[in-house]
């Protein structure tokens, strides 16, 4: 079968391989086949070669699926059963998954995730026919019918990603003011989040003229940013995407007393400036760390299925095999949503 693969050329980023399908090796894993991948914000930036990931490894990893195999000890799952998948295989079973933090599984190598080689446990990718699920029972959950599975294709972790700096904060705080920063999906899931959840009021504050476009059409205060400034207006909930020291800067900066900041920036192999005698004058409560992909699934498909609309982003819809093209062309911002024929 061809898979998308990672070159490790700059001219040529990206490009089909040819890779032996995959088996269940235990009697706890599915085979599933892609049924819609989206590109994760990481994953354009591995494109655009702004990523520390070394070498020629299968892409993709947000996406969801159809059952084509079982092991036999899988419950709960039946081939033909259209799923969202974990990004990150996590096994289900171990204290931290039993505590709802699967993205630090014990069972699984640090960082487990598909789609980018040996660095996250050497998985396969999902820009290809067929993938083996560890943990399936665990790592895939069924989609109701009457929820579109192209349409939750970054259920999994950009849109969980969005969601995440959000959802306990206004539960904490409804009706809050919310300030949203940076460029990518991450922040417009982080805005239709946010507005399906009743916050107050919504300013997104970004460099990208594409998601500004989107935060416009979505009713949301939206502020063009050149260079972060010092501050914006404080809010009581703040999300940093900016992946910029002068941009987390600004979001802590803007963050109300015993407000909650949510930073999903990923600053790669980094020791960065962190205003900690601003945050401790105000009693800020500042939230990181990848996404619980798994121990999230459930509470996705369940807003999804009350109408949460992550189609609201506006992502460019493209067949699998126009994902060259798609990959290195779309603005940064717009969601790639890649499907088979
Ligand atoms: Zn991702
Ligand atoms: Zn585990």
């Amino acid at each position: 079968m061809r898979a998308l693969f990672t070159t490790g050329i700059k001219s040529n980023p990206i490009d089909w391989r040819d890779v032996p399908a995959p088996l269940i090796h235990a009697s706890t894993d599915a085979l599933v086949k892609p049924i819609a991948v989206a590109a994760c914000d990481l994953d354009r930036s591995i494109v655009n070669g702004h990523s520390p990931f070394p070498g020629e490894f299968m892409l993709g990893h947000e996406f969801t699926a159809e059952i084509i195999d079982l092991g036999e000890e899988v419950v709960g799952l039946s081939p033909g059963d259209t799923v969202i998948v974990s990004f990150q295989p996590s096994c289900g079973i171990c204290t931290r998954c039993g505590q709802g933090y699967s993205s630090v599984c014990r069972t699984v190598p640090n960082g487990s995730m598909y789609g980018i080689g040996k660095t996250g446990g050497d998985w396969s990718g999902a820009i290809t026919d067929l993938v083996r699920v560890p943990w399936a029972s665990f790592n895939l959950l069924k989609i109701p019918k009457g929820i579109d599975p192209v349409s939750i294709a970054s259920g999994s972790d950009n849109l969980a990603d969005g969601l995440r700096g959000v959802d306990g904060p206004l539960q904490r705080r409804p009706g809050a003011s919310v300030l949203i920063t940076g460029s990518g999906s991450i922040p417009l899931y982080a805005v239709v989040c946010a507005r399906h959840l009743g916050a107050e009021s919504i300013t997104l504050a970004s460099k990208d003229p594409f998601a500004l476009a989107v935060g416009e059409r979505l009713g949301v205060q939206c502020l063009p940013v050149d260079v972060w400034p010092k501050h914006f207006r404080s809010h009581d909930i703040t999300i940093d995407c900016t992946n910029d020291v002068q941009g987390l800067a600004a979001v802590i900066a803007s963050t109300a007393p015993y407000g909650e900041c949510t930073s999903s920036s990923i600053f790669f192999g980094e020791s960065i400036p962190v205003p900690m005698f601003n945050m401790n004058m105000k009693g800020i409560h500042f939230h990181t760390g990848r996404v619980n992909s798994a121990s999230q699934l459930t509470r996705i498909l369940d807003l999804v299925g009350n109408g949460l609309d992550p189609e609201l982003i506006q992502p460019a819809h493209h067949l699998m095999s126009d994902a060259i093209d798609a990959l290195l062309s779309e603005p940064f911002s717009r969601k790639v949503i890649l499907t088979h024929a």
